[in-house]
């Protein structure tokens, strides 16, 4: 990479691999095989004599490599992701923890691995066992009453939530017609709300970012079912009156559901359920060191207070008299499944794993870590970038780009450039209650070594806003791709390879246009 691509000279950068890799239908020759099979031994049938019409005969184009072919392939396309074991993820809001190698090994052990959910209870005693002590631990950690483990995000935690508090309502006699969400919520937030049935009422934030208690007591009345609320807040705010938000919501008969996607920056110090929370769910992909998308499911279970017990998703483990334990179906009050079987199963081995590794000394620990981390990069940037809310941080902080705008540099470009430093973006332009906010959140993966890479990384980046704003505006430059046309990525993507009409492998076919139109 040359000089002059940055000021300054920054200690840690990558150059993405930079490999013009084609599809691999396009490096694709005819006759060529990964595999050799020894002779047939039987005789030879032809799937048409065994299933009729059923037989399928046109296989369509199949890419045909050679072994080594396919995996340089494979290995090269892995080299231009970044991943959590290539370097941090300061993503804000999003929990990027390091995914400990021990989940990996207990989660693929053979008992565990390829236990069957059809497989009868008394055979199943094991991983329900998993399924009960993660339950437990999850109840402690919360301080709520019981969990259902079947939601399969966060986001579907949300959903069965707020079913929980609509079928509590409705039990009541009345499903009541609004959820109130704070400003500065998570889009998927509003969003549950209005896919269970809800009006959204959007409730203002105060000058400090937090609930406006006076705003609350207005807008709280008999149609309320229930207050959204993240906490700590998307801006890493404890909402220090809370206690208080339960009272006034209890009062006139709404539940407080907390979107539980921040405790890690509760664990071990504080419980939702002391504090007057209903039902809130939690991320294991986020809190509980399961990975993100990509390398696995996530799982968002959904703890409660005993009032909404009986509305939860079927079946639900129970430990029968006799001290087996066996998963229930009778429950007549259940707003029924949320997912096939009992969840995702391994990112609740992998999650226990976790939590017993660490046990509740580590995971307090790994708290006080996570807000260190995040207090550490507050104090070394406050002097660089504004920030919008002075409040105490806890697990994340959220700068403005607000010196740097008036130069022509946003979040999103000073996101872009962070690329070109060997880190992954921080979380840009959000929570929207912030102007261009950057958000950051370094968990207890990061050493501090790591957390001055980054520091000294944003610094620079400042440094370059004020005396090159356009090689910022203009990143990434180190990597394989520059900056894409997002609109059109979003707008018309090309999700799929197809071979032009005389069956070549000719990718350029397609054009964003023909592709739009095909889908
Ligand atoms: C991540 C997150 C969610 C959604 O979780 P998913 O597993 O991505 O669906 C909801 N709320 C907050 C505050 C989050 O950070």
């Amino acid at each position: 990479m040359a000089e002059t691509k940055f000021v300054g000279t920054p200690k840690k950068v990558t150059t993405h691999v930079n490999q013009n890799e084609d599809l691999i239908f396009e490096k694709s020759s005819a006759g060529k095989k990964a595999y050799r099979l020894a002779e047939l031994d039987v005789p030879a049938v032809d799937a048409a004599s065994l299933l009729g019409d059923a037989a399928r005969t046109d296989l369509g184009v199949m890419p045909e490599l050679s072994e080594i072919e396919i995996i340089r392939h494979f290995t090269r396309l892995s080299t231009w992701n970044y991943a959590i074991d290539l370097g941090m993820y300061p993503l804000g809001s999003c929990t990027m923890k390091y995914n400990p190698r021990v989940n990996e090994v207990v989660s693929r052990l053979e008992g565990i691995a390829e236990a069957h959910p059809y497989q009868p209870e008394s055979l199943s005693q094991g991983v329900l066992g998993i399924m009960k002590l993660l339950s437990d631990c999850l109840v402690e950690i919360t301080g709520m009453d019981t969990i259902t483990l079947q939601p399969a995000a966060g986001a579907h935690g949300e959903f069965t939530g707020i079913l929980l508090a609509r079928a509590y309502h409705e039990a009541q006699g009345n499903a009541r017609k609004k959820i109130l969400i704070p400003d500065s919520a998570h889009g998927t937030n509003p969003a549950t709300a209005a896919v269970c049935g809800y009006q959204v009422a959007n409730l203002k934030s105060n000058a400090q970012g937090m609930v406006d208690i006076a705003e609350l007591e207005r807008m709280v009345d008999e149609d309320t079912a229930a207050l959204m609320l993240t906490n700590p807040s998307t801006i890493g705010v404890f909402e220090s009156e809370i206690h208080k938000i339960a009272d006034i919501l209890h009062a006139k008969g709404a539940l407080l559901y907390m979107d539980g996607a921040n405790m890690n920056a509760l664990v071990g110090k504080t419980r939702p359920g002391d504090f007057g929370v209903d039902v809130m769910h939690l991320n294991l992909h986020k809190t509980f060191s399961t990975p993100h998308g990509g390398g696995g499911p996530g799982s968002g279970p959904v703890a409660c207070k005993k009032i909404l017990e009986p509305f939860l998703p079927k079946p639900v483990v129970v430990t029968k008299a006799d001290g087996t334990l066996a998963l229930d179906y009778d429950r007549p009050q259940s707003i029924g499944r949320v997912r096939m079987f009992y969840g995702n199963f391994g990112m609740f081995v992998r999650a226990l794993a976790y939590i017993l590794a660490n046990g509740p000394d580590g995971l307090r620990q790994t708290t006080e870590d996570a807000v260190l981390n995040a207090n550490y990069i507050r104090a070394k940037l406050e002097d660089t970038f504004e920030m919008q809310y002075k409040t105490r941080s806890l697990h994340e902080v959220v700068f403005s780009d607000k010196r740097q705008a008036k130069n022509g540099v946003k979040t999103g470009d000073m996101g872009k450039r962070l690329i070109d430093y060997g880190f992954h973006a921080y979380t840009v332009s959000f929570p929207m209650v912030v102007q261009g906010a950057m958000m950051i959140e370094p968990t207890e993966s990061e050493s501090r070594e790591e957390l001055d890479l980054l520091i000294d990384a944003l610094k620079q980046i400042a440094r370059e806003a004020e005396e090159n704003p356009e090689l910022v505006q203009t990143a990434p430059h180190a990597t394989r791709l520059r900056r894409l046309d997002e609109t059109a990525a979003a707008r018309k993507p090309v999700l799929r390879w197809k071979p032009t009409p005389n069956g070549a492998a000719d990718s350029s076919a397609l054009t964003p246009d023909t592709a739009a139109k095909e889908w």
